[in-house]
């Protein structure tokens, strides 16, 4: 099969590679849509992400969609032919963190496209069965592949709990901060607030609900804004310490994008005297039946979540599309 590699900082090469065969417990997946995550473009910027080195070529590409063509040892479902969403994180169900259910914090975890599983930036990859979600009628492959960052907002929206009158704070209108405004504005809140710094973006964000829509999180202080939950979705260590100021007294902020520098730092006071709780959230609880579910029912738009589309063979420019953040485009969207 064709496969996009990533060999070190900047070095993404189409070739052919065998194609995995599906093991035991396993299903085989005709790749139909993958998006670029900005952690993929992350490992492909600085050659490691998470503290973990890229040794080795590896495929990248964690969030997709697509049909499944081969049932591994033990597998009759979903059937051959199923289009389905891919939940990537894989767990052991037999550590102490899946046996509390808390399968995303699993110790023995693997995730495809991360150091040193293969993922979907290919024709075809093999995943758990248990990992596929069947896709309900009329969401596209590219709306299957949205699903999955989907799960991130909706992961957070949960670990963060708020109060159905709670203001809430959005800083950031990637996918992810755009996920947690859908995700918000699905369980039923009103009041969001959201700074961003790229125009499209902000747009986008005003479009699917959040108002005032501001560029930075400076102009959310000045009009008096303060959240009961603030979300921090844009990934910057400066940004959790902007967080931590819009929040109101015993209010919480949630850590969602992925600090960069990965070190951060921050006026300890500032949560002190405000009693702040800070919760981090990982990647997502085994909530992607959930987002679809969300998804067909309509609570959830994701065709207004506008993409670029690119073959296989122009992966490395889908990445450089994903380092320039454009205002038009949410995700850079492989179609294998
Ligand atoms: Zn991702
Ligand atoms: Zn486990």
């Amino acid at each position: 099969m064709k496969a996009a590699r990533l060999h070190g900082r900047h070095d993404v090469r189409i070739e052919e590679v065998p194609t995995p065969a599906p093991g035991p417990g396993e299903v085989l997946v005709r790749v139909r849509a993958c998006a670029i995550c900005p952690s993929d473009w992350r490992l492909y910027e600085d050659g490691h992400a998470g503290g973990v080195a890229l040794k080795q070529p590896i495929i990248q590409g964690h969030e997709f969609a697509g049909d499944i063509v081969a049932h591994g040892e033990g597998v009759d479902s979903p059937p051959i032919g199923a289009r389905v969403a891919v939940e990537p994180s894989w767990h052991c169900g037999q550590c102490d963190s899946c046996q509390r259910g808390l399968t995303h914090l699993c110790r023995n975890q693997v995730f495809p496209s991360f150091p040193h599983r293969d993922g979907a930036l290919a024709e075809y990859i093999a995943c758990p069965a248990y990992a596929c979600c069947v896709l309900p009628e009329g969401v596209s492959y590219v709306q299957g592949a949205l699903a999955e960052p989907l799960t991130v907002g909706l992961h957070a929206v949960r670990l963060a709990a708020p109060q159905p009158n709670d203001q809430i704070v959005i800083l950031g209108a990637g996918m992810i901060g755009l996920s947690v405004l859908m995700c918000a504005r699905a369980v039923g809140l009103q009041q969001i607030a959201l700074a961003e710094p790229i125009e499209g973006r902000r747009q986008r964000a005003a479009l699917l609900g959040a108002d005032p829509v501001v560029p930075g999180a400076g102009n959310l202080r000045d009009v008096g804004v303060e959240g009961d939950v603030v979300f921090e979705c844009a990934g910057e260590g400066e940004a959790v310490e902007h967080a931590l100021y819009l929040a109101r007294p015993a209010g919480k902020v949630v850590v969602v994008g992925i600090p960069h520098p990965e070190r951060i730092s921050f006026e300890a006071d500032v949560a002190r005297r405000r009693e702040l709780t800070i919760i981090f959230s990982r990647r997502s609880r085994d909530e992607l039946a959930d987002a679809l579910a969300m998804v067909a029912a309509g609570h959830v738009d994701l065709s207004r979540i506008p993409v670029r589309e690119f073959p296989l063979e122009k992966t490395k420019d889908a990445l450089d599309f994903t380092a320039a953040r454009p205002g038009d485009a949410l995700r850079a969207m492989v179609l294998p």
